[in-house]
This record gives structure tokens, sequence and C-alpha cells, in this order.
């Protein structure tokens, strides 16, 4: 189990959520952050800090963000599992789900 970036992260990327994780799983892309499924130990610590309520825990994610479950986990296809994510810092991409929302998916964050 993991927790999930959903879609209120898109172009906002707060990185509250950095400073929290106990593990340093939270990789940040282009346009939004995503957390590794398998390094996530499920604290939830990443979860309260989110200014826009963008984290949720696996079985929790709103049905219309289903699709954020596998953005986060295929981010990391060709990733692997870095095991650490400041040490990469910006990851100049996105799953390609993301990539293809548009630029103002998140209008009223901006
Ligand atoms: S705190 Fe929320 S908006 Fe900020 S980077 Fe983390 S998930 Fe995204
Ligand atoms: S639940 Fe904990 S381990 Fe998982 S991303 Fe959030 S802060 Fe990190």
């Amino acid at each position: 189990m993991t927790y999930v970036i959903a879609q209120p992260c898109v172009d906002v990327k707060d990185k509250a959520c950095i400073e929290e994780c106990p593990v340093d799983c939270i990789y940040e892309g282009s346009r939004s952050l995503y957390i590794h499924p398998d390094e996530c130990v499920d604290c939830g610590a990443c979860e309260p800090v989110c200014p826009v309520e963008a984290i949720f825990y696996e079985d929790d994610v709103p049905e219309e963000w289903k699709d954020y479950y596998k953005a986060n986990v295929e981010f990391f296809d060709e990733l692997g599992s870095p095991g650490g994510a400041s040490k990469l810092g910006l990851i100049e991409s996105d799953h390609p789900f993301v990539a293809a929302l548009p630029a103002d998916i998140n209008p009223a964050e901006h």
C-alpha cells in the first residue's frame, strides 16, 4: 500500500510534503510530485500538510482521481527505486497522463 498524490498538486508543487517524509520518497516531476509506491512506509505524515489536499491513502483516492494511483506507480517504471528523492532533485518529466493535462487544470491555485 502507498500514499498517492492526485490532481490538486499539478502545477502547484508547494512541496510542504517533502519536508515531512521520513524516507524521502516524494519525487519531483515537471508538473507534479509523485510518491514512490515501494519506498513509502505509509506513515501518513505528508497528507495533513498538503495545503491543497492532494495526498490520499491509496484506498481513499477520490473516484475522479483514481488514475493518479497509476500515474504515481508508473512514474517509477523507468526510474526504478532510487532510494531517495533529494539526490535526484527535479526530474524533468511527468507521467504521460499528467503531462497531457490542460495547462489550466488547477486555475484557482495559480
Ligand atoms: S504538499 Fe501537496 S501540493 Fe505540495 S508538493 Fe506535496 S502534494 Fe503537491
Ligand atoms: S506516507 Fe509517509 S512515507 Fe509515504 S510519502 Fe507520505 S510521508 Fe513519505
